[in-house]
This record gives C-alpha cells, structure tokens and sequence, in this order.
C-alpha cells in the first residue's frame, strides 16, 4: 500500500489454528508458507499451544500460534494470502461453525487499523475472549494495547485459560 508514494509497513498479529491431519504438522507447513508470501517479513512466533475446542465439543483439539509479521500488502491483499495458505492446506469450509478444520488463519490485528467491511473485521471480533489468542498474543508483546485503547495485559487478566499448554517451543524458523 501507498500514501502519498510511500510504501506503508503495518505490522500484522495473525492466530494460526488446526485440529486435523496432524495439526503441529498443519502449523509448522503454515508458518512455512507465511515465511515464504512476499512482501512479507516474520517478525516472532509464539510458541505452540494446545487447547480446547470452541464451540462443539464432539472435535479434536487444536494446536494454535500466533506470529506477527511486517507486510506492506493491505489487509484484503493478506486475506487473499492467507486463505490461498488454507486452501492449500486442504481447508473445506462448512456451514457448521468452529467446527474441525486443516488449518485457520486469521488476521488479529493489522497496525493500528479498524476494519469492518464484509470481508473483512478487523480487530478481529473474537480475539478479545479466546485464550489461545491472547495468551500466544502476550508472549510476543505484553505490552500491547489494542486500537480502542484496551491493553492486552489487563484482558488476560480474567481470562480462563480452559485448559491452554505450551506443547512445543520450537516454531521458531
Ligand atoms: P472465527 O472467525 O470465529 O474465528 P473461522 O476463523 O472458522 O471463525 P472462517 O471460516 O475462517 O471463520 O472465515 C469466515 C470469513 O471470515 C472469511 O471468509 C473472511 O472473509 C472473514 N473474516 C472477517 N474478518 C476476518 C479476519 N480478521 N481474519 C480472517 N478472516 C476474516
Ligand atoms: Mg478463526
Ligand atoms: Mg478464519
């Protein structure tokens, strides 16, 4: 993206999610892939984290990460990228929501940007509230504080962590 002929840098968190076909496996090819978009750059990887499903229960469980990279893509121009990443990945989707999937990619939070056109909300709507966000999100920078002033520090506070572990600290590329 350009202003006024500058190239415009945004640093970018994205949750990577999976509970099927090998989900570390799942998360380590999409880190990969992430590593490889152009014009793209992977700043940090959190590690990898197991955690309980949301929504239906009758699913495995998931792994999730959450990286942040430097892009001077826009942000539909990521979401392009990264559901091309999932489609590769062999991502079905259905009508069920949060049910089990290859591999989700989502973009939490895009600079300081507010987003809400159909294809894309940004802060994502649902990070405040999910623990394999936040947590993963806390340990590539505790000090964050969201687009509406909120601090990431404080939303952790309360938040219950419905059985999230550090499985693997090794995502590291
Ligand atoms: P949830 O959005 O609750 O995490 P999900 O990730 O399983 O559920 P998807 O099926 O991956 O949902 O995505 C549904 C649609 O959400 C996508 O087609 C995309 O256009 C839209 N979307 C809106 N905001 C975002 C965002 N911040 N990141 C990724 N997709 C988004
Ligand atoms: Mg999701
Ligand atoms: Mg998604």
């Amino acid at each position: 993206m350009k202003v006024n002929g500058l190239t415009v840098m945004n640093t970018v968190y994205i949750g990577l999610g999976s509970n099927l076909s090998n989900p570390a496996k799942q998360i380590r090819t999409a880190v990969e892939a992430l590593a490889n978009l152009k014009n793209c750059q992977i700043d940090k990887i959190s590690a990898l984290y197991f955690s309980r499903p949301m929504g239906p229960k009758d699913q495995p469980d998931y792994m999730n990460a959450v990286l942040s990279l430097t892009t001077n893509l826009s942000a539909i121009k990521l979401l392009d990228a990264l559901q091309n990443i999932e489609n590769i990945a062999g991502r079905v989707r259905k009508d069920n929501r949060w049910g089990a999937r290859v591999l989700d990619l989502d973009i939490l939070l895009f600079g300081n940007q507010v987003i809400k056109t159909e294809r894309l909300t940004i802060p994502h709507y649902g990070m405040k509230t999910r623990e394999f966000v936040l947590i993963p999100l806390h340990e590539l920078v505790c000090d964050l504080v969201l687009p509406d002033g909120e601090k990431l520090a404080e939303l952790i506070q309360n938040i219950d962590q419905n059985g999230l572990k550090i499985f693997d600290y090794s995502l590291q590329l």
